[in-house]
């Protein structure tokens, strides 16, 4: 394994330091406070080419490794998890189209994202489908050269702001998961109605909402991989946003970390600075020991998947792990500041409640150690 960056990851490690610093902390806890979405963080962020790493460089994209990705990622979430997880929403949504779509689909959809600011949702999970993605209601028919979508889905990033919805839906519910189909579908389409817009307990600066579909007319054009593709496509979004989420989470976990050195070491109790005493000290080491492991787990997983190798056990390895320590090290953050980590004016209540999202989304904590132990047993 080689987990040395490119010259350009390099660069971009340092602009994304940078830009986190300048642009992203200063109002990170008022994004979190009002729940509004930071457009204007974004736009800046696009400017510098701090969003969709993942589109390659053919279609305007920085074409970025994965593990160059990861160290730039960990920089942003750094600042503000809600703030990256809306920005990496984008990558979330086109990876359907990297992974599987034409190069008309490419050349159609992806330029745009790099030529201007747009937003785009993946839209998977459905009010009585979560973890059980294949119990997905959304259905589709075809109808000539178009098809025609009708369902409800909850819980989709950016779903107010985004361009295009990457939606999945089944054909026939009996197929099980060979039913399932994507299609990246015009908001503006007609029958496409976003609902209420989540009031959440952290990550508060990322929109959520659900989404209606009613009779959506969409080209054949726009279906991604094929008819009855779509769980292979999920799954393999998966396997490449996972990391994301993970090195998001590490992000957290070193925000956590950095504010409970400085504080540790200037609060006094006892006639000492409370860093002076075993038990923070322990707290402070472990919270070391995970942040670089879930970091070298995360990049063991990029690094595969550079190699273009299949790595759902890594993938879910590195987001589990990664959730857990971000959990951990946060609420160890807000123990090491006692009753002022329990205040808003003090910025660790903010980290423990945006990493708790860290153990949900793309696949709980449970759903990941189902998935590692589906994979360890039929290895
Ligand atoms: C802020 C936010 C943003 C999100 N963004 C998106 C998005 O952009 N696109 C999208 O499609 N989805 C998104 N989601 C949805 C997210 O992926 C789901 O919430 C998640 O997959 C869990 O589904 P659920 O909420 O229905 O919980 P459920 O599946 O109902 O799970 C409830 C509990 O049961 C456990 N459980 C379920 N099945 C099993 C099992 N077989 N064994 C053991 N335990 C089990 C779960 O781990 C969990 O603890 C988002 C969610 C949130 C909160």
């Amino acid at each position: 394994m080689d987990f040395s960056l490119s010259e350009e990851g390099k660069a971009l490690r340092d602009t994304a330091k940078q830009f986190t610093e300048k642009e992203i902390i200063p109002v990170a806890a008022e994004y979190d406070r009002n729940g509004t979405f930071p457009h204007d963080v974004y736009k800046k962020a696009h400017k510098v080419g701090l969003m969709n790493f993942a589109i390659p460089d053919k279609y305007g994209g920085i074409g970025l490794t994965v593990l160059n990705a990861t160290v730039v990622i960990e920089e942003l979430a750094r600042g503000c998890a809600g703030i990256t997880t809306s920005l990496l929403a984008n990558d979330m949504a086109n990876y359907p189209i990297i992974l599987f779509g034409t190069d008309e689909q490419k050349e159609r959809i992806l330029t745009e994202y790099t030529k201007e600011l747009i937003y785009g949702s993946f839209s998977l999970t459905e009010p009585e489908a979560g973890s059980d993605v294949v119990g997905i209601k959304t259905a589709v028919k075809k109808d000539g050269d178009y098809y025609i979508i009708s369902g409800e889905k909850c819980f989709t990033t950016n779903a107010n702001y985004s361009k295009y919805i990457t939606v999945f839906a089944t054909m026939d519910r009996s197929m099980g998961h060979k039913g399932i189909c994507c299609f990246v579908v015009p908001k503006n389409s007609e029958g496409v109605t976003v609902g209420k817009k989540e009031d959440k307990m952290g990550q508060r600066a990322s929109d959520t909402a659900s989404v209606k579909f009613t009779d959506v007319k969409v080209s054949k054009n726009n279906l991604i991989g094929g008819e009855g593709n779509g769980f292979k496509v999920a799954m393999a979004t998966l396997d490449h946003s996972r990391p994301n989420v993970a090195i998001a989470a590490v992000g957290i976990a070193r925000a956590a970390m950095e504010h409970s050195i400085a504080y540790s070491l200037e609060r006094k109790q006892f006639g000492q600075p409370i860093a002076q005493f075993q038990a923070i000290q322990f707290m402070l080491a472990n919270m070391a020991i995970e942040i670089e492991s879930a970091r070298l787990l995360t990049l063991k997983a990029a690094w595969l998947l550079d190699q273009k190798v299949r790595c759902t056990k890594e993938s879910s390895f590195a987001k589990c792990f990664a959730a857990d320590v971000a959990m951990r090290a946060t609420t160890d953050a807000v123990q090491i500041f006692g009753g002022y980590g329990y205040s808003k004016e003090y910025p660790v209540e903010k980290l423990m409640r945006d990493a708790k999202l860290m153990q949900i989304y793309e696949g709980t904590a449970q759903v990941q150690r189902l998935v590692i132990a589906r994979e360890i047993l039929n290895s």
